[in-house]
């Protein structure tokens, strides 16, 4: 008869603690399994006297989550400090973990253009992504790395304050309306995060391997560019 574990039963997700003293049990000396991460305690108003270079130089020290073990470089983001327009991906890839850069590959070139055709040169908006540190083989990064990295992106989204949010692809978009739903459900409609609007679009990655959904990215986009031109301007 098959021998059932009591730790685990069907169904049931082995949190890292159960997992190590299972292992234990079965003679593991020392656990393979990483630690959880912890994010960072709080997110409030930015501290007196922090800016994006201040929080930039914390996160390129960073080992909250098992992404800094291969990361080359740490990507924080780029653009306008005060940028309208905040674009956030899901995380680097192999040439922006190289660069240090964010959308600097085939993807970030079509980034690139899908910005200048709302009118907007790409140090005029800000782009970043929900994870600073590359996610090995350019996975979607796992939902605890998001959360340790989660005070990081929510510090920049308070320092730039952008009057609008465009999320990039499913990860960033789940991320930030905090629904679990395909990019159809997803994309074109408004949400808001943390007070900001958000509009939910397709990864330009995604675009490079469907280029017939540019039109409804172009749709979407052009939504954006309407609610900007009747935000009145401070
Ligand atoms: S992904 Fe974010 S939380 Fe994880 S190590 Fe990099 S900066 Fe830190």
């Amino acid at each position: 008869m098959m021998r059932v574990s009591p730790y685990v039963s069907p169904g049931f997700v082995m949190k890292n603690k159960d997992l190590n003293r299972y292992l234990g049990d079965l003679g593991w000396r020392r656990s393979p399994v990483p630690p959880e991460s912890k994010a960072p305690p709080c997110v409030g108003p930015p501290a007196a006297g922090e800016n994006l270079e201040s929080l930039a130089s914390t996160a390129a020290g960073c080992t909250l989550c098992r992404l800094s073990e291969k990361r080359q470089t740490v990507v924080f983001g780029e653009g306008d400090p005060k940028a309208g327009v905040m674009f956030i991906g899901e995380g680097p890839g192999a040439e922006e973990d190289r660069t240090g850069r964010p959308f600097v590959g085939q993807a970030g070139q079509l980034l690139d253009r899908m910005i200048f055709a709302m009118g907007f040169e790409r140090q005029e908006v800000y782009i970043a992504n929900v994870v600073k540190c590359r996610p090995p083989g350019n996975r979607d990064p796992k939902e605890d790395e998001v959360a340790a990295c989660a005070a990081y992106l929510d510090r920049q989204i308070e320092l730039i304050g952008p009057e609008i949010i465009v999320a990039l692809g499913k990860p960033a978009s789940r991320r930030l309306t905090g629904a679990n739903k395909s990019m159809g459900a997803l994309r074109g409609r408004w949400s808001s995060y943390r007070g900001t609007p958000l509009m939910p679009v397709f990864h330009p990655a995604f675009l490079l391997r469907n280029p017939i959904a540019k039109r409804e990215v172009w749709e979407d986009l052009k939504l954006v560019m309407r609610r900007l031109a009747s935000t009145p301007e401070e």
